[in-house]
């Protein structure tokens, strides 16, 4: 069984060489090296490498693959980098981070904050990342990401990994200067990349596609319902 998921792990990962979402090595490694189906609920582990996003409960998703290859791109971190991760969901996206700035050179220590507002998926990401060997690499925080996390500030890449109707405050103050931060910025229904890079404390925008992501609710996000 798990041959048979390493085997799909690696055609899915061919498959966004090919279509050119993953580009550098590193990304690809880390996809390689992460067990998507120790990510996703029971149910749902056959279809860990359909490139498209599952659901986690709580009204939640796990991100299609192509998603995480496109962020974890545009983030471009490299090992030692401190990263922090607004959005844990089922710790996966987490865990490709950890793989390249922290376990894929454990010397130069690396690390991943991440935080999650509904409890019990901080929980789900917990369990998953102890069993596939990464909770020393990250750190999961419960709690509104929206307001990030000063304790360990500054960072030097930051991802939402949930809708945002634009960047929150704190988090480009918690940005270290000439840091990186991506995320998924619009309103309810779509929303454009946002790669932005702090540059004499400000940010300087580019953008990248179009995407659907859950939203990011908090302070600075929208307002619970
Ligand atoms: N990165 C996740 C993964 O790898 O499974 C997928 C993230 S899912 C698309 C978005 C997540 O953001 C949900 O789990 C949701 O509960 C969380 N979220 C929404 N608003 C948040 C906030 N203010 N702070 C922290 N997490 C938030």
């Amino acid at each position: 069984m798990n041959d048979s998921f390493a085997e799909m792990r690696r055609r899915v990962v061919e498959y966004l060489v090919r279509l050119g979402y993953v580009k550098s090595e590193k990304v690809k490694k880390a996809l390689l090296s992460v067990p998507r189906e120790e990510f996703v609920p029971e149910p749902y582990r056959e279809y860990a490498y359909d490139d498209h996003p599952l659901p986690i409960g709580y009204g939640q998703t796990i991100s299609a693959i192509h998603m995480v290859a496109i962020m974890t791109e545009a983030l471009d971190p490299v090992p030692g980098d401190k990263v922090l991760e607004i959005g844990t969901g089922s710790g996966y996206q987490a865990a490709v981070l950890a793989e390249i700035v922290a376990k894929m050179d454990p010397s130069k220590r690396g690390h991943v904050y991440t935080i999650e507002r509904i409890p019990e998926l901080g929980e789900f990401a917990r369990r998953n990342l102890d069993k596939t060997g990464y909770s020393d690499y990250v750190t999961v925080i419960v709690g509104d990401g929206t307001l990030g996390y000063p304790e360990e500030a500054p960072y030097d890449r930051i991802m939402i990994t949930a809708a945002a109707p634009d960047i929150p405050k704190p988090l480009i103050e918690q940005l270290r200067e000439g840091g990186r931060i991506v995320a998924p910025v619009g309103d309810l229904y779509v929303q454009r990349l946002v790669i932005a890079d702090k540059v004499g404390g400000v940010l300087k925008r580019k953008y990248g596609i179009e995407c659907v992501f859950v939203p990011l609710i908090g302070e600075y996000g929208w307002r619970e319902e």
